[in-house]
């Protein structure tokens, strides 16, 4: 479904992402782990089309995009829900959902935001809500709800648990799986690798730009070097 071909991305004479290849198939998740810097969010930028590479190629559904516009990338069934959520502080819940759906032609909105209530409850109950007043954890749910309302085929996620408390952390999480099953695949970042490969269908580690390690997510949970490096040995 996505494939990335000896990808590299500069900031001015910063190398961020070094010759990196991998790929996604239809209905998997897929998690990129690594540490702080090691190029995740760069990755996940280069593929929504918000930053250029300096080489290689970025594959969706066999059309070269990373020369299409983010808008254009988005129409064609991918979407990402950025690090920090971004939702609109100034809208509503139901108007932030609104402008998920902000790209698309058929209209038919409706049916689409009882889903995203049956799946986020609590965007249900706070629909009339500023966004700014929402928890860190109900904005994120927020955030992928936005992103939801583009009905996406591959959902792309940047750090979905970051600054949640571990509660909220586990329900993101099992959203996650949740939304996956229901048909949508995703592609994950995160600096929780233990969450983030327990349910990947696979992995891949990035250091310092580079694909260092890849295999089954179970199988990266295991492996001594992710042990030492991403889960306190
Ligand atoms: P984090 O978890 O902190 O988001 P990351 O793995 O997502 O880390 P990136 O944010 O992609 O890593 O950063 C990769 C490298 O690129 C780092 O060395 C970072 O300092 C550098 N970098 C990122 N954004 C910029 C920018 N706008 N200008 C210059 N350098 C940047």
């Amino acid at each position: 479904m996505l494939t990335i071909e000896n990808l590299s991305v500069h900031y001015g004479v910063i190398q961020a992402v070094r010759d990196v290849s991998f790929n996604v198939k239809q209905g998997e998740i897929v998690s990129l782990i690594g540490a702080n810097g090691a190029g995740k969010t760069t990755i996940l930028r280069t593929i929504s089309g918000l930053n250029r590479p300096s080489n290689g190629t970025i594959t969706f559904e066999g059309q070269l995009i990373q020369k299409m516009l983010p808008q254009k990338i988005v129409a064609s069934g991918l979407c990402q829900v950025p690090e920090g959520r971004h939702v609109f502080a100034g809208l509503t819940v139901q108007e932030n959902l609104e402008m998920g759906a902000f790209l698309r032609k058929d209209g038919e909105l409706k049916q689409d935001y009882e889903m995203i209530f049956e799946r986020f409850p609590i965007l249900k109950e706070r629909k009339n809500q500023d966004a700014a007043t929402l928890s860190g954890g109900e904005q994120q749910m927020l955030a992928m709800g936005r992103a939801l309302m583009s009905k996406p085929r591959l959902l792309l996620l940047d750090e979905p648990s970051m600054g949640l408390a571990p509660i909220f952390i586990q329900e993101i999480f099992n959203i996650i799986k949740e939304i996956n099953k229901q048909g949508t695949t995703v592609l994950l970042i995160e600096q929780n690798a233990k969450m983030a490969l327990s349910i990947a269908d696979r992995g891949y580690v990035l250091e310092t730009g580079e694909v260092v390690l890849s295999g089954p997510g179970k199988e990266l949970l295991e492996s001594e070097e992710v042990k030492k490096a991403y889960l306190g040995g």
